[in-house]
């Protein structure tokens, strides 16, 4: 059957948010590798296509549970984070191995909550996540658990998977779990429970869809996704609750099988440039040449050469003002350096930033993605 036109099918970066209950097998604690090897077809599908695919999955605590010979029920967190420890390799070596005869490079990546929270921090995971999809790689991401203490752990992979989605600006999340999408009443009680197939918007109603229960394996639930979707949505991209028990799941969703999908009101990058224009408090401003606006103008990056001063402040992933040699805000972006080495590197070529330095920084002060004019600036970035 022709794949139908689904937002997974016309998307360029993909994020696949895999729950624990599909990858391990409740009873046996085994890795189901049948059902994953089904699901590197379908992911060497999407790459076939040209479509970046990223991988958050969760799985180490179940699958670690498996090896310590630990009870059912609820572990104390030192437990649960000494089970990730060991089922995190099993599980990073069952994603190499099941890519790897696809010809595909997998990437594991252990994140913290700090990681997509602060900013310094973010800058450094987008670029290695960046970098690994551009070399054709696939990243499986899941939480660094072993390490996090509760406070500051994010605890559940699917607001996880909604913050990399928007860190990277993939157009596409899709949370492939054991429901099969949001249900407009309970489905395990009322029979006449259908498949809400498309929200545009988080009212108090579709709140009020969701109940508290959460799945026996993993830790998240229908309100855990439901705050996947908002932040998903607000970062451009779509996101799908799907039924992830079925082989080939997400050839399932492109010939039509029922989920949910929630609809962004902006593409991924108007919501950074939006976030980084309205959001952000701009903690210094940067004077740049005539040189460097005429090409902040055309779309490029502002680079060191092109600065003439810097004022206030501000540390790596801070948001910076741009002026003009005049003081005219001319944009406002993300700065890849702190005050102090901008002051240092500002009128060099980036050639020459690690002799000054004494590291091998960013080329860019300011990339053109992290970048965007003022409005009123009379120029849009493409
Ligand atoms: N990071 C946890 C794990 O790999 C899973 C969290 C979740 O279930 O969402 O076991």
């Amino acid at each position: 059957m022709a794949a139908l036109k689904t937002p997974l099918t016309g998307a360029k970066r993909i994020v696949i948010k895999i729950g624990s209950s599909l990858l391990v097998d409740q009873d046996s604690g085994e890795l189901k590798s049948a059902w994953l090897s089904a699901l590197a077809d379908d992911i060497a599908q999407l790459k076939a296509r040209g479509q970046e695919v990223l991988i958050v999955s969760s799985g180490a605590i179940a699958l670690g549970r498996r090896v310590l010979g630990s009870k059912p029920g609820v572990l104390k967190l030192e437990e649960d984070q000494a089970a990730a420890a060991i089922g995190q390799v099993h599980l990073a070596h069952a994603f190499q191995e099941a890519l790897d005869q696809r010809d595909i490079v997998a990437a594991q990546i252990l994140v913290t909550l700090g990681d997509t929270e602060e900013r310094r921090r973010y800058l450094n995971a987008r670029n290695t996540i960046t970098t690994l999809l551009r070399i054709g790689a696939v990243p499986v991401i899941n939480e660094n658990d072993t390490v996090a203490t509760s406070e500051i752990r994010y605890g559940d992979n699917d607001r996880l998977a909604a913050r990399v989605t928007s860190m990277i600006s993939a157009d596409c999340l899709v949370l492939l779990s054991n429901v099969a999408g949001l249900y407009n009443r309970p489905p395990d009680i009322d029979a006449a429970a259908e498949i809400v197939k498309e929200v545009k918007q988080i009212t108090p109603e579709i709140e009020a869809m969701v109940s508290g229960e959460i799945s026996t394996m993993g830790k998240g639930g229908m309100a855990t996704k439901l705050v996947a979707a908002h932040i998903a949505m607000g970062a451009g991209a779509y996101m799908a609750i799907a039924d992830g028990t079925k082989s080939h799941p997400l050839m399932a969703i492109e010939n039509g099988d029922p989920c949910t999908w929630f609809l962004p009101s902006a593409t991924p990058m108007a919501a950074r440039k939006k976030w980084i224009a309205g959001s952000l408090e701009p903690r210094g401003r940067i004077v740049i040449d005539e040189g460097a606006v005429k090409a902040l103008k055309l779309g490029k990056s502002l680079l060191p050469a092109g600065i003439r001063s810097v004022e206030g402040s501000f540390g790596r992933g801070d948001a910076v003002v741009i002026t003009s040699p005049e003081g005219y805000e001319l944009a406002r972006g993300l700065s890849a350096y702190d005050d102090g080495d901008t002051r240092l590197i500002q009128g060099h070529k980036s050639s020459e930033i690690e002799g000054i330095l004494g590291y091998r920084g960013r080329t860019e002060m300011v990339h053109r993605d992290d970048l965007v004019l003022t409005k009123g600036s009379n120029h849009e970035f493409g």
